[in-house]
């Protein structure tokens, strides 16, 4: 149940199929970053409520492997019918705790469903292999079964499209999955919560336990917890793969990013710009896939490109997640705008020019940060060589294609790069030759279509699990391999050998 004290309610945990107290005693505030103000608390669990929860989890998945691919399936689809129906509602409460505009929200709802749908294949990539006679009447087949229970950590940026992509496959194979939303965006998951439950999953398959490090070390050292899918910012990312690893966990941990886009001299600079735009601003730049850093190729292209942009940015709108004329919304936290404000002033000092200033977008309550670009900026400055997530981009001018490569292919982050350009070699040179997980031509943000595996490289993912895409099928199974003989009753007799047996 849902306390409400002082009008702030506080929230629960989704434990065995229920909303659950939390036992701790301690809570962190949720803020709606349009109004700036508190609109819940969440509870913070201990170490001994997680434990209970994996117990609950467990206990469902000894059930719920038992059932049939094809009706786990049913459940599944009616999950996605509901998320379909109630987009709606859904969106309303990703940006009231996110601050992200609605229309946002629903670009990333539709999305989430794109994993839910690789979900329905769940019976045609579990499919084993088979072979026949592979050495005296023997057939060999493999097989792929569920890990137990597994779990799944998640950030702020994304409330319902990074859970649904980290938890349905998971769920499709077999597994009991037990969620860890960011405590600055538990709604979103409780909310998933109630739309499993009324698809029909089983009690205890799907848990939401909200919580902070306390939580997250719990799972990483619980022993019957056997996989965990992290994503969040690069330093607990690392953190998250290291103790996991350590404690024999499978994990795939997806850390942050630093976005290029180069623009070649022979690009359409209209449509660089429109793209950056979007791709760069969008979401108040909070986005892991965000272009961060426009790379001009040449003066004249620069020059070309940042008189553009500079027209465009000024154009931009921002405002609360319910403003349809608002083109993003606020950032997170108080914290993080001070933080962003911090980059830029650090950045200034260091000599870069400041084209389109952000920082003093007036608003009497909310994190608000206009959009901030910054022209001139050079590799050994901070704000090139870390994320930053808050509308303060930038332009780093180079003079070929090589000096691009190479400069992305040093960065810290490879997560996503994209390259605007009509000529078809140096396309196929730049994604032969970067070091970056997902690569783009012509597109403004190349985050992969569901059915393909989405992952940065570098000290943008460790491990190595993919989020959608058919690879998280393997991640969340093990496969065994079965050697099998039938032989005649009258040829039960076998002959003891005592060399290595070999098909030759
Ligand atoms: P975060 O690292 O602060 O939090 C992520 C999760 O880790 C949360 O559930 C949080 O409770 C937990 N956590 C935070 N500090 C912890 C600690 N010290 N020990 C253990 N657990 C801890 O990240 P965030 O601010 O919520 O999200 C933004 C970051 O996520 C950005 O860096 C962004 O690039 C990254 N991100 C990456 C991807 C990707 O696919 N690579 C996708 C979305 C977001």
């Amino acid at each position: 149940m849902t306390k409400i004290q002082n009008n702030v309610k506080t929230l629960t945990h989704f434990i065995g199929g229920e909303m659950t107290e939390g036992k701790s005693g301690r809570t962190s505030n949720i803020y709606s970053p349009s109004f700036g103000e508190i609109i819940g608390l969440c509870p913070l669990a201990s170490t001994e409520e997680v434990n209970e929860a994996v117990e609950a989890a467990h206990a469902a998945f000894k059930k719920w492997k038992r059932i049939s691919v094809g009706k786990r399936v049913q459940i599944i689809h009616r999950f996605r019918s509901l998320l379909v129906e109630k987009t709606d509602q859904l969106a309303e409460m990703i940006g009231l705790e996110s601050g992200k505009t609605i229309a946002d929200a629903k670009g990333e709802i539709g999305r989430g469903i794109e994993s839910v749908d690789l979900a329905l294949n769940a019976p045609h990539l579990l499919k084993g292999e088979y072979s026949v006679n592979v050495g005296g009447e023997i057939n060999s087949f493999s097989m792929k079964q569920p890990l137990g229970v597994v779990a799944a950590i998640s950030p702020f940026n994304f409330p319902a499209m990074v859970p649904l992509a980290m938890t349905s496959m998971a769920i499709a194979v077999g597994n009991a999955v037990i969620l860890k939303p960011s405590e600055k965006v538990p709604n979103s998951a409780l909310f998933l919560s109630e739309l499993w439950k009324e698809a029909g999953l089983p009690d205890g398959v799907w848990t939401v336990i909200n919580g902070d490090k306390e939580a997250v070390d719990a799972i990483l050292h619980n022993p019957k917890i056997h996989a965990i899918s992290f994503v969040g910012s690069t330093k607990v990312a690392e953190y998250v793969y290291h103790e996991g690893t350590r404690h024999n966990k499978r994990v795939a941990s997806f850390g942050g990013g630093k976005n290029h886009m180069v623009i070649m001299p022979d690009a359409n600079i209209d449509q660089a710009v429109t793209a950056f735009l979007g791709a760069a601003y969008g979401a108040a730049s909070q986005r892991c896939m965000a272009i961060s850093v426009a790379m001009p190729v040449g003066e004249k292209t620069a020059e070309a490109f940042v008189a553009k942009l500079k027209e465009k940015v000024q154009e931009l709108k921002v405002g609360s997640y319910n403003d349809e004329n608002a083109d993003f919304g606020a950032v997170i936290t108080q914290e993080s705008k001070d933080t962003v404000i911090k980059y830029i002033d650090e950045s200034l000092e260091e000599g870069a020019h400041l084209c389109i200033d952000g920082r003093h977008t007036q608003s009497e309550k909310g994190f608000y940060l206009g959009p901030t670009f910054l022209d001139h900026v050079t590799p050994d400055m901070k704000i090139y060589q870390e994320e930053v997530f808050g509308p303060a981009r930038i332009a780093v001018r180079v003079n070929t294609l090589d000096e691009a490569i190479n400069l992305i292919n040093e960065h810290e982050y490879g997560n996503g790069v994209t390259i605007f350009t009509n000529n078809g070699p140096a396309a196929r040179k730049f994604t032969e030759e970067i070091e970056v997980g997902m690569v783009g031509v012509n597109v403004p943000i190349p985050i992969p279509v569901g059915y393909h595996n989405f992952g940065g490289l570098k000290r943008s993912k460790f491990g190595d699990g993919h989020m959608f895409g058919p690879d998280t099928a393997r991640f969340f199974t093990k496969t065994k391999t079965i050697s099998e003989r039938w032989p005649e009753a009258k040829d039960i007799g076998l002959k003891t050998e005592f060399s290595f047996p070999s098909n030759q």
